[in-house]
This record gives C-alpha cells, structure tokens and sequence, in this order.
C-alpha cells in the first residue's frame, strides 16, 4: 500500500487558489527523511549529502535542504547561478558536469566549488579556462558491467562518463605537478537502486581504488563522492531502501578498507531525497468509451515525462476515493499528440468521476524538472505544504507570455503592459 500524503480536502483547498494541474511537495516528509539520512551516515564525521540540484531545482526546496544541512550538486551554468543566489558557500557545491562548457568551469573555480573532473582531457581544458584549483574531484569509470546479487544493475562499458582506471593514474600524476593537493573520487554506476546493497559494493570498489591510488602516487585523498543512484519504490509491491542499512554497509566497508582514515563520504542523492516527497496533482476533465476506457486529465506528459518516456510507473491515488474498491480499468491520459501521453495503462482504480483529483506519486525527483513545452503546454505551479498544514506557491505556474518570451523581439509578441 502507499499511502498519499495530501487529502482531498488540502487539495480542493489548494485548487481553489492554484488551478490544476499543480505540484506539490510535502516539507515533513522531506525533513524527516533527511534525519534519517544523515543519522544514518553520522558514524563519518565530514559526511555531507550535495542534493543533485537537476531533480528539482526549485529555490525553495534548496533552501530548505540547505537548512536542514545539505549542499547542492550542479551540472550547469544555470544551477550553478541558482547554487551562488541561494547563498550556497563553495564547500556546500559539487560541480559533478560531463562535457562542460568553458563558462561553467569558470563559475564553479569562481565559487570556490568542488570541480569533478569527468574526463582527463578537461585538465587542460580547466587550466586553460580557469586555473586548476588546490582540490579537485575525479570522476571514475570502471567498464565492463556493474552486477548486485548477481543482476546486471548497470553498464559502466557503454556509459559516456567518467575516466578509466589507467587513466585515474595518469590524471592523479598530471594534477599533482599542477599543484593540487586534495583529491576525492567519484563514480555513478546504476540508477534507481532498490535492495541497500548499491552503496556498499560502489563504496568497496572507490574504497580501493583511492587506496591504490595513494599508494601509487603519494596523493592525498580526503573524500570519496558516492554519487545518486539510490532509488525509490515507485511500484507498491516494492520494498524501501532502509537508508540505515546503507550507511551500515558502507560504514563496514569503509572499517575494512581505510581502517582509521578520516576521508569523508559526500552523497549527490537526488530521486531519494525529494522522489516521495514530491506529487503532482491532476483533474479528471474528459472520459472517452472506444476500445478501452480513457480519464483524460488536465495535465500531461510536459508536465511529468517519466511514464512517456521510459515507460515508468507512476502510482496514482483518487482523492477521497482511498479506500473504494479499485473496480475499474483505465488508462488516464494527457492532451498531447502524443499516444505515450499516459500517465498509467489498464490500471486497476476506483470509478472515477469528472472533477476528481488524481494525485500522481513520486514525482517530487526529475518529475518537473523534465518538463518541456511540446505542443504548446505550459509548465505548472509548484506548492509546498509546510508542517502547519498551510500552503505557499514555490513556483507560478507558466502562462503564454513566458512561452512567447523568447520572440519578444517581434512586435506582435511584445508583453502587453497592464
Ligand atoms: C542525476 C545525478 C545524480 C542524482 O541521481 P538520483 O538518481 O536522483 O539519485 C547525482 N549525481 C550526478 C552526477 C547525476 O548526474
């Protein structure tokens, strides 16, 4: 069973200012998920969690992350400006990037960021640009195949990211005789993990790899970045990750492999940090009888693009329905020209009726953030319900000027004034 974590009630309340389609992001849930997380890793005292600021770059929920103790992980120009608006201290950003512009590289020396370098060849591209600063992270492809019990759970050979061994070696050499004195490694090998076992066993393989390395070159290591990749049961026949069982297992293999170290464990978690916390909330407007039965919604695939683009599941509760009898079979779709614009298909739910509000779960992770204008669609309010039970907009919802904004310098799309 999943439970929802909003009520019809709250969410008439908030449709009524808000008009659907809208998201919404529960702040007691995320705070007390992120205890649990850093209670969870508190057994390594430098331990920080950089939230991977691409799944939900909301300022808000940036801020109220910071609050609650995490820094942020950019990967372009525009978070990295989000990161330095919101008053994110160089310390407190990761700058984890892949094919990087000269322009973001030059920001993040500029905040002081930590730069994680995905390739070899961006040495001299970094020194080129902005300078090789004294701390560098180095982002580490191992290839073949990454397998957990036995299951394929990711394919580093065919991934675009990262160094190879032999070159970790050669980067860790070049860098030292350009002056940099603190190294870290990172490595992000599967996505969407379920099962505990995903940070240990990636733990144990950066572990040796920073042990070699020292041994190998003399270089002084003072943190290894375990990435995202920790994932959420969408499915309601999944289990949860038990975050303590994580940080045990990495904790174990940390005693075993750098027995008195004191080389700190950064995370860039993403999906489960905000993923439960975040639904995005729909109006049932149109119902159409052919070979099988349609709910169509007023929001769609521009809005939530996951279950279009890689078939994912997406529980779906009915408000005020939560215990009716899940008696029909629908598929509940958007209004793109798009046959992929479905939010679920042949789902087992309660009869639904026009005017109902369906709440889409686990949307609060790469669920807005993917969102795109196909067809014209426009982008949704962003809402947070706070502790108290009241609400507050995060983000207005997009109206046609900010989609005709880039044409402002054709007269007939100029903002009309007042
Ligand atoms: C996307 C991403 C993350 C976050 O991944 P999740 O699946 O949300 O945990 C972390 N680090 C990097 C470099 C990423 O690209």
């Amino acid at each position: 069973m999943k439970s929802c974590f909003i009520t019809k009630e709250k969410a008439d309340e908030i449709a009524a200012k808000y008009p659907t389609p809208f998201y919404v992001y529960d702040e007691k849930g995320i705070e007390n998920n992120l205890k649990d997380v850093l209670s969870a890793f508190s057994w390594n005292k430098g331990f920080k969690e950089f939230f991977a600021v691409k799944a939900t770059p909301n300022p808000t929920l940036l801020k109220l992350l910071k609050k609650l103790g995490c820094g942020v992980d950019c990967s372009s120009l525009t978070e990295l400006m989000m990161a330095e608006k919101l008053g994110f201290s160089g310390e407190e950003i990761m700058f984890s990037s892949n094919e990087t512009a000269a322009e973001e590289y030059i920001l993040a020396k500029k905040l002081g960021a930590f730069i994680n370098l995905d390739d070899i060849t961006h040495i001299g591209f970094l020194e080129e640009v902005a300078g090789i600063p004294e701390r560098i992270c180095m982002r580490y492809n191992p290839g073949g195949e990454f397998n957990l019990n036995n299951r394929i759970m990711g394919t580093p050979a065919d991934a675009k990211y990262g160094m190879t061994r032999t070159q970790l070696s050669e980067a860790v050499k070049t860098l030292m005789a350009k002056g940099v004195k603190e190294f870290g490694l990172h490595s992000f090998l599967a996505s969407n993990t379920l099962g505990n076992e995903y940070y240990p066993e990636l733990a144990k393989v950066l572990f040796r790899t920073v042990k070699e390395l020292q041994e190998e070159t003399g270089a002084r290591f003072v943190f290894v970045n375990l990435s995202g990749g920790v994932g959420i049961p969408y499915r309601p026949d999944q289990v949860k990750n038990d975050i303590y069982e994580i940080g045990k297992g990495v904790e174990e293999a940390y005693n075993e492999i750098l027995p008195g170290s004191n080389i700190r464990i950064f995370t860039e978690m993403g999906r489960f940090i905000l993923g439960p916390y975040g639904m995005l909330v729909t109006k049932a407007v149109h119902f159409k009888h052919i070979y099988k039965e349609y709910v169509g919604v007023d929001a769609c695939a521009a809005n939530l693009m996951r279950p279009a683009i890689y078939g994912a599941y997406h529980h779906i509760t009915v408000l005020g329905k939560e215990n009716a009898p899940c008696d029909h079979v629908y598929d509940v779709v958007g209004s793109l020209c798009e046959n992929s614009d479905k939010f679920a298909v042949d789902r087992a739910l309660p009869e639904i009726e026009k005017g109902d509000l369906l709440a889409i779960h686990d949307a609060g992770a790469h669920g807005f953030s993917m969102g795109y204008n196909y067809n014209g669609k426009l982008r949704s309010a962003e809402i947070l319900l706070k502790k108290d039970g009241s609400f507050e907009m995060i983000r207005r919802a997009e109206t046609p000027e900010d989609y005709f904004a880039t044409f402002d310098f054709m007269p007939e799309f100029r903002p009309t004034k007042g």
